[in-house]
């Protein structure tokens, strides 16, 4: 059994302690691997290596930090195949979606590095004479990161990527269901001559090892993506010493389909963003809102669909839906059955537990009759798990999808240009697509939430940047004389 370390101060270190914990293939249930659990002195460690180093990285011009970057992102597309099917083993979701993942971590690589010629500010005039005035990008110091286990490879590259280039330095934590991934995106980093203490990852439970990165008061910002009950965790912890925290949370994401569109493209739309990484993303669709005169028919061919879907293991090119991540996941999609059935929900396809594999697996679940207040239709249940709820017009529609707490992401199906216009105006999410199904951001667009999603950040596209640096207002005065910006203007004006 291969056991893997601690990366700090550009080395692969055991942890303090010594303790490990298990890796686990949620489709057979294998032992896939053993990882140091860091400790609070292994995070204190991290911390002061990424502080040494920040001096020579934020330093360094960024079209260099590019070049760096734009060797990981060349090393990343080689081994693309094998960095999928390491994820699909560890993760479970199937290979198209990891070949997916490990692609937009490339792609974000990519487009990292490219920032590094750009990095822009902004130069504006000045109200006085001989005086020049613009804003310049500072990194931000050293920065936290924080991932969840959904996405193992892009979400990790989401943050890195973004905060390298910035001239930033690192502590990162992966998800501890999901480590192997970020281990195998450090080592290509460190292999293409990054320099020690720059970036450092620590492994381990969030409620300890999180903590100690949430608590480290030498991080100066958090970028966490995760749980709402997480997120504001640390918010309130992080906000207590006014330091920065952008967080990437959950979401309970809405189609609306109109009594005029396309059913089969529809159909296609809700298959994917419904089941699609058995539900565990962001961004999945956990609701189809349905104009109420298409509802029957288009219930009836999206159980037909539905039935059709094979579950399996995610490295056989033929199944559709892999396991969830583990039990406790595996649970909570049950307990949200129960709920939906107590709540007086149908319960027309799926619902239970099922063993293709040894595994955790869960058949791809459809409730109709479902009404907006229902737990069911309120509340995350990152599985595969879908609501039907009807609306009479488009105004009650975009009524019941901004009836959650979240905002994330959200689509409407419908040839009916006015009807799009008034979906991407009113409907309260960070993410609205047209004809297309709730998942398929691509990564040089703004990515993230409004509501309970977010705090206001964004990642992805400039946004990236916007994230991991500060911004500093320049005023260069060359008059060779006190100048008051204000009070000299009016005596001018006089
Ligand atoms: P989670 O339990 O909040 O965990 C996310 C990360 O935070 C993990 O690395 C976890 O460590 C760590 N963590 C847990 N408690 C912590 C604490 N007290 N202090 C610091 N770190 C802590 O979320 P999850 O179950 O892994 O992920 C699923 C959630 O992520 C869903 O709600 C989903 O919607 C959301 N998500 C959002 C986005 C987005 O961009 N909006 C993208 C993907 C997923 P351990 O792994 O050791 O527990």
């Amino acid at each position: 059994m291969q056991e893997y370390k601690l990366f700090i101060n550009g080395e692969w270190v055991d942890s303090s302690t010594g303790e490990t914990f298990d890796d686990i293939n949620p489709a057979t249930l294998e032992m896939i691997a053993k990882l140091q659990k860091a400790s609070q002195d292994d995070v204190q460690r991290a911390v002061d290596s990424a502080h040494d180093a920040f001096e020579a990285w934020s330093t360094t011009p960024a079209p260099g930090r590019g070049k760096i970057l734009f060797r990981a992102a060349r090393i990343l597309e080689e081994r693309k195949e094998d960095l999928a099917r390491l994820m699909t083993v560890e993760m479970g979701k199937i290979l198209k979606e990891t070949r997916g993942d490990v692609q937009e971590a490339i792609d974000m690589t990519y487009y990292a590095a490219g920032e590094g010629r750009r990095l822009l500010g902004e130069t504006t005039t000045s109200e006085l004479h001989d005086k020049f005035c613009m804003t310049v990008r500072r990194p931000v110091g050293v920065v936290g990161l924080i991932t969840p286990w959904n996405f193992p490879l892009a979400i990790p590259a989401w943050k890195i990527m973004p905060a390298l280039i910035s001239g930033n330095t690192i502590v990162f934590k992966p998800a501890s269901d999901t480590p192997l991934l970020s281990i195998e995106l450090v080592k290509i980093l460190a292999e293409v001559g990054l320099p020690e203490g720059v970036l450092n990852m620590v492994m381990g439970e969030g409620s300890t090892v999180g903590s100690a990165i949430v608590h480290n008061k030498g991080i100066r910002a958090i970028s966490f993506t995760g749980s709402v009950e997480t997120g504001k965790w640390i918010l309130g912890e992080a906000g207590k010493d006014m330091r920065r925290v952008s967080l990437e949370m959950g979401g309970k994401n809405p189609i609306i389909v109109m009594d005029d569109a396309d059913l089969d493209l529809a159909i296609d739309g809700v298959l994917w963003g419904a089941f699609g990484t058995t539900g565990q993303r962001c961004t999945a669709a956990s609701r189809v809102i349905v104009n109420e005169r298409i509802l029957p028919e288009f219930q009836k061919r999206l159980i037909e669909r539905t039935k059709k879907l094979r579950l399996g293991s995610g490295l056989d090119e033929s199944t559709d839906v892999g396991p969830v991540i583990n039990n406790s996941q595996l649970n909570k999609v049950a307990k949200y059955v129960s709920i939906g059935k107590e709540e007086g929900a149908k319960l027309v396809l799926g619902g239970r537990a099922v063993k293709p594999l040894p595994g955790y697996f869960f058949e791809p679940t459809i409730f109709s009759d479902v009404s907006p207040d229902m737990r069911i239709a309120q509340e995350e249940i990152f599985g595969p798990v879908l609501s039907l709820i009807s609306a009479k017009d488009l105004d009650e529609a975009i009524d019941i999808a901004n009836s959650v707490i979240y905002g994330l992401s959200s689509s409407i199906y419908t040839k009916d240009i006015k009807n799009a216009f008034r979906a991407i105006e009113k409907i309260e999410a960070g993410i609205t697509y047209i004809n297309a199904p709730t998942i398929g951001a691509e990564i040089h667009l703004p990515f993230g939430g409004v509501k309970a999603t977010g705090n206001g950040t964004r990642e992805a596209g400039t946004t990236a940047i916007e994230e991991f640096t500060e911004i500093k207002a320049v005023y260069f005065d060359y008059s060779g004389k006190l100048q008051k910006a204000q009070i000299d203007v009016e005596q001018e004006e006089e």
